[in-house]
This record gives C-alpha cells, sequence and structure tokens, in this order.
C-alpha cells in the first residue's frame, strides 16, 4: 500500500516547523513528506526590518532549508507554488505539479494595500530577503546621489515609512540607528535627513500599552524621528506620499508597513477568506476541507475574549506548526488525537534599534536593554526549537547584554 503523501506550502516559520516537527515524530516512515519553497533558505521574516534598515546582514537571517530539515526525511523542492486544485487535490508549482493527500498551507502574507493608488507601483515592503535587500541598497544609493548631484535633492535623504504598527516601528527604529553612520559614510549633516512615521490611527502602535508607546515615541524622536500621527496616507507617487490633510510629502524612498493579508494563492484557489485568511477550524483544518490545513498568516482565528481575530504573529504560526503535525500524525496513524488549537500568547516585545525595546511578557512591562535582551532570547529559542544549540551558536543573537 503506498503511504499517504503530505504536501508542505511554504518554508516559513509555520511551514519548517510542521516539516520538523513531524520528521521528530517519525512520521516520514509512515508518509511521503514533501516541502515546497520558492527558495532554497528559510528566511526568519521577524528580524528583516534589520537588514532592510543595514543594521544586520541578510545572510544571519537566512539558512539553507538541507542545514535545518533532513532532506533524506522530507523531499524537498524549490519552486513557487501557482494554484491549488481543491477538488484534484493537487498543486500548481511554476515547474511542475504535485498530488497530495494531506495538503499544509503556509504560504505567508502579503502587504495590505487597501487599494491604496500607487503602493505597489512605488513604495518598498519588508517582506522577503530579495524585498530588504532592495531597500538596504536603495538607501545607501540615495545618500551616495545626493553629494554627486550638483542640485541637493531632499527628497534623497526623506525616509516616509506608512504606519506606525509594530513593523513600521522596528523599521524606523533600526534606521534611526543606521542613519548617522550613513551621514558619516556619505559626507551628510544629520540634519538634512529626514525620518517620518505616518499613522492613520490616533497613535503609534494602536492598541499597546500607552506607557510603552509613549517611551518608544520618546525615544524615536530623539534619534530625529518625525511622526505623523492621524494622517492616513492616501496615495504614493513617485514623487512622494499624499496625506489625506492634503499635504504632500516629497520622498526617494517610502517603505509600506500598514498591515498584512494572507498569501493571495489562498484566495485565488478558491478558499474562502477574509483578506486572504481562512478562518480555519479548531484542528486548524479549512471549513469542508478535510484534507487541508491553513497555519500561520494564511489562517485567521478568533480571540473568543475579544471576539476579534489574532494578529497574524510568529508565535502563533510556530505554536500552529506543533498541532498541524500531532494533527496529521492523528489522521495518519490514528494514535494520539486530534487537538485543538488555543494560541498561548506568552508576550510581545519590539526592539526600537541598538539595545533599546519595549514588551509586554505576561502581563509584565519591559523596556529599555532589559526589554532588548529578552527580544535577543525569544529569537534564539525559535532557533533552537529548529535546530537546537548548533543553529544557536550560528546564527543567534550572542551579544545579548
Ligand atoms: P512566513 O514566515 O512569512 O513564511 C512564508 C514562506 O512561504 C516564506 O518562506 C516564503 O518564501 C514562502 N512562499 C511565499 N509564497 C510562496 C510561493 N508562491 N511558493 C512557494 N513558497 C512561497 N511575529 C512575532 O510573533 N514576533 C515578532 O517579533 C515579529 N516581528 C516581525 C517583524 C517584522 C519586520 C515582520 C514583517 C513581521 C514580524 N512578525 C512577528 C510577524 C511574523 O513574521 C509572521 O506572522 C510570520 O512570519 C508568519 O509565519 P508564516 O510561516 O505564516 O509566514
Ligand atoms: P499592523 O496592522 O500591526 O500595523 C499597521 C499600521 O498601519 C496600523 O497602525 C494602521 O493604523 C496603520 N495604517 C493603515 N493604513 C494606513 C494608511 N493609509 N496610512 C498610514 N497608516 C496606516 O501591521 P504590521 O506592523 O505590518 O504587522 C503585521 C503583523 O506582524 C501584525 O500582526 C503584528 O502584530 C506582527 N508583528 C509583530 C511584531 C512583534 O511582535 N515585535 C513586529 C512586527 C510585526
Amino acid at each position: 500500500k503506498r503511504k499517504p503523501r503530505i504536501v508542505i506550502l511554504g518554508a516559513g516559520y509555520a511551514g519548517i516547523m510542521t516539516a520538523s516537527r513531524l520528521t521528530k515524530a517519525g512520521m516520514h516512515q509512515e508518509a511521503e513528506i514533501t516541502l515546497v519553497n520558492k527558495h532554497n533558505y528559510h528566511y526568519q521574516t521577524t528580524w528583516l526590518h534589520e537588514p532592510a534598515a543595514g543594521t544586520l546582514h541578510h545572510d544571519k537571517t537566512r539558512m539553507k532549508i538541507d542545514s535545518v530539515i533532513d532532506t533524506n526525511k522530507v523531499n524537498f523542492i524549490k519552486d513557487a507554488v501557482k494554484e491549488v486544485k481543491r477538488e484534484e487535490k493537487k498543486v500548481i508549482l511554476e515547474n511542475g505539479e504535485l498530488e497530495y493527500d494531506y495538503l499544509v498551507v503556509g504560504l505567508g502574507s502579503e502587504p495590505e494595500t487597501f487599494g491604496i493608488p500607487g503602493v505597489h507601483e512605488h513604495a518598498f515592503a519588508i517582506r522577503s530577503v530579495n524585498s530588504v535587500r532592495l531597500i538596504r541598497e536603495h538607501i545607501e544609493y540615495k545618500f551616495a546621489s545626493y553629494n554627486n548631484d550638483d542640485v541637493k535633492h531632499d527628497e534623497y535623504l526623506t525616509f516616509v515609512v506608512a504606519g506606525a504598527g509594530f513593523t513600521g516601528i522596528e523599521f524606523v527604529g533600526e534606521l534611526s540607528e543606521r542613519v548617522p553612520e550613513l551621514c558619516e559614510e556619505y559626507d551628510i549633516d544629520r540634519e538634512k535627513v529626514k525620518i517620518i512615521s505616518v499613522e492613520a490611527a490616533p497613535t503609534a502602535l494602536p492598541g499597546f500599552d500607552e506607557e510603552l508607546v509613549e517611551y518608544a515615541m520618546n525615544l524615536l524622536e530623539s534619534r530625529g524621528v518625525e511622526f505623523k500621527i492621524n494622517t492616513p496616507i492616501k496615495e504614493v507617487t513617485e514623487n512622494g506620499v499624499l496625506l489625506a490633510d492634503g499635504e504632500e510629502i516629497k520622498s526617494h524612498t517610502v517603505v509600506w508597513t500598514t498591515g498584512v493579508r494572507g498569501n493571495a494563492i489562498v484566495e485565488d484557489s478558491g478558499f474562502e477568506a477574509m483578506r486572504g485568511r481562512v478562518k480555519v477550524e479548531k484542528d486548524l483544518r479549512a471549513p469542508h476541507h478535510d484534507d487541508v490545513f491553513i497555519i500561520g498568516d494564511c489562517a485567521l482565528i478568533i480571540n473568543e475574549e475579544i471576539n476579534r481575530p489574532y494578529p497574524p504573529t510568529a508565535q502563533i504560526a510556530i505554536q500552529q506548526a506543533y498541532t498541524c503535525a500531532n494533527n496529521l500524525k492523528h489522521l495518519i496513524t490514528g494514535k494520539g488525537e486530534m487537538d485543538e488549537f488555543k494560541p498561548e500568547i506568552k508576550g510581545t516585545v519590539a526592539s526600537l534599534g541598538g539595545k533599546e525595546a519595549i514588551g509586554l511578557v505576561g502581563s509584565r512591562k519591559v523596556y529599555g536593554s532589559s526589554a532588548s535582551a529578552v527580544k535577543k532570547m525569544i529569537d534564539n529559542r525559535y532557533l533552537f526549537l529548529l535546530g537546537g544549540m548548533p543553529l544557536v551558536l550560528k546564527k543567534g543573537k550572542l551579544n545579548i547584554l
């Protein structure tokens, strides 16, 4: 009898941890496991604000898939997923197709534009190694261009970050640390450079602890960041951004961080979705699909205490991978039980560049260098879960204090 085929789409937190958990449970003996990813490496989305600003080399955020997944146990295919044909139980790839008995969709997210004109054409996004490498190169190019042109273009040195959610704030934190170095390197006065964080809501980090938000904003302002709060962006052009209040900010660098939606492939494949995310059953399967698990940023789960969706995070994606691997094991071997997924939110910590951060750990507020140390420990813990101590030593953040 042929073994059941498990196909995992995407090797982000959700996908790679599912593959890792399945092999640790010996499931490669019971099933044929295939992992498909666009690149031959796994990258840590949660670190991408750093290489985007140029404060960390992008190679620190990525690792070859065959260095963390045993490819004798998991068949790895480097290819881009195009579509899931649910009825035929098939996945269409750019260069082929795959049949499955069980599918795990872990294709991550894409930037939410809310249909605002010009975002796709003129703004940068923090979403992959490729996209952040481009941001870093572009920023350096603008610094290099400034003194090379006889006419001085202030817009070369104006950096607009759209959205002051966690991604926007973390990126602004890194950029505000990097700018003094760039000024030194390219002989530019710090005063010439503007970093502007534009936020639609009445505060940065809406919904987060007010005291911590104030700490973050004060710190970033002390590094020269300007905030434009209560100011939705209504258009991005090749010259900058147009704000809802009619103001135009001239800028050659607009980084778009106004939130995410699930990978469009999910909706395009006919799964019922809200902002690209499928409201999954408690066992993480798509409604009416006994053979499809959807996890990570493509999945929507509700926080029943407040009756609102949980924000998509790596923390949840990793926990879902554990449940998903367990439930696949149950379906295939009949052993154990189907688990209901219940996130265990340990806290939220956001870096602000250098040795600064803010966060809630449980209900405790942390900020400054102790929060930054916690943040690095969270980053290292993930590496430990994936590849043990050797991976922590190779890719971890070891300068904790
Ligand atoms: P991802 O980790 O993004 O992985 C998706 C994978 O799918 C990628 O490897 C990609 O290459 C692959 N893929 C995509 N499309 C295709 C295709 N068509 N074919 C094949 N492969 C494909 N969350 C936290 O919990 N804590 C944090 O501190 C935190 N910080 C963040 C900082 C930043 C700058 C950002 C942007 C996000 C942060 N998040 C954080 C959110 C977190 O990164 C996401 O929730 C998490 O990455 C979701 O995991 P995932 O596996 O669903 O997607
Ligand atoms: P987000 O939804 O958290 O924040 C987006 C921000 O953009 C909001 O504050 C929103 O008001 C603002 N915005 C929306 N439209 C706008 C407009 N037209 N003009 C100006 N501002 C606008 O999204 P994100 O920051 O991209 O984060 C994505 C996900 O990743 C979230 O779930 C977040 O919790 C998670 N994340 C977590 C961390 C962490 O834990 N350290 C870090 C980064 C991201």
